[in-house]
């Protein structure tokens, strides 16, 4: 058996697809995936250089797609590079989606195009890398699909209406794409991040001066969510030891909210 510092090597020869895996919490993702012996495609509209390189350079396997999850024939081209260069997918972790730019707006201020364009990424972009990566899973008859969803859901914050809504679906999906691909082998969950100061949050400081302070008080752990935070829930969805759970969604919010 392989050791690592945290203990054994959990996703060797499986093929990771991370959308949004160069910046953010998905470069977390990614280099944890690796790191668990995952061979990572880093699936993003910007450059994945970087994070491939970073992979790289700590012993791990990846290969960057630039892809706008919005455009299926992207998608459908991201997935086939991924086969066509590593033989499989065995995950894929739907983490793309609009969250860091976002500014709190009452939703009257709230524009059909912003409405649009949040709805297009968080979800349409979920639904076209869940069709794209599907058939390849169900040849496999296995394979495991993790959404990132929010525990602002259940929470139901006010002035992120568009979004709230957008990762509502999110869980909805994830439950009724679960009952339709079981069959197969393949495993739908969706996992729900408290406020987490990523790289990309810590750039927008009207989203972090708004959210950090009554989000930290609110939880048990008393303190900032860090990307790190979530990544072991991801590699938990992804392995053997979740291999019974499916159509769940797993808050990880440092004791925020219960279900
Ligand atoms: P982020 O905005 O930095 O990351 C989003 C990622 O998606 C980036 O890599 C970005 O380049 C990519 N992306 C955006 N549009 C894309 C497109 N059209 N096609 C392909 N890739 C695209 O935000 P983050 O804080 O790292 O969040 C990552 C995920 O976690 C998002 O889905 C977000 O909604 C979710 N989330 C974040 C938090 C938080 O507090 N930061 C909490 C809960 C859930």
């Amino acid at each position: 058996m392989t050791l690592t510092a945290g203990g054994p090597v959990r996703l060797t020869e499986r093929v990771a697809v991370v959308t949004g895996g160069a910046v953010g919490i998905g470069r977390a993702y990614s280099r944890r995936l690796a790191a668990e012996g995952a061979r990572v495609v880093v699936a993003d509209i910007v450059d994945p250089a970087p994070t491939v390189r970073e992979i790289e350079a700590a012993g791990g396997e990846a290969l960057g797609v630039s892809v706008d999850v919005t455009q299926e024939p992207m998608v459908r081209a991201m997935a086939r590079t991924a086969v066509d260069h590593f033989g499989r997918i065995d995950i894929l972790v739907n983490n793309a989606g609009i969250f860091a730019p976002l500014q709190p707006t009452p939703f009257e201020a709230l524009s059909e195009t912003e409405w649009d364009r949040i709805m297009a990424v968080n979800v349409k972009g979920v639904f076209f890398c869940c069709q794209a990566v599907v058939p390849t899973m169900k040849a496999q008859r296995s394979g495991r699909i993790i959404n990132v969803a929010s525990a602002i859901v259940m929470k139901g914050s006010p002035l992120f209406l568009h979004y709230v809504a957008s990762k509502g679906a999110v869980i909805a999906l994830t439950r009724a794409l679960a009952r339709e691909v079981g069959d197969y082998g393949i495993a739908v969950n969706a996992v729900a991040p408290g406020f987490v100061l990523s790289e990309t949050v810590r750039q927008n400081p009207t989203l972090a001066g708004a959210l950090s302070a009554p989000v930290v008080q609110s939880r048990c752990f008393r303190r900032d969510q860090t990307a790190e935070d979530v990544e072991g829930a991801v590699v938990y969805l992804a392995s053997a030891d979740s291999a019974f759970v499916t159509g769940q969604t797993l808050v990880v919010d440092g004791g925020s909210i219960f279900l």
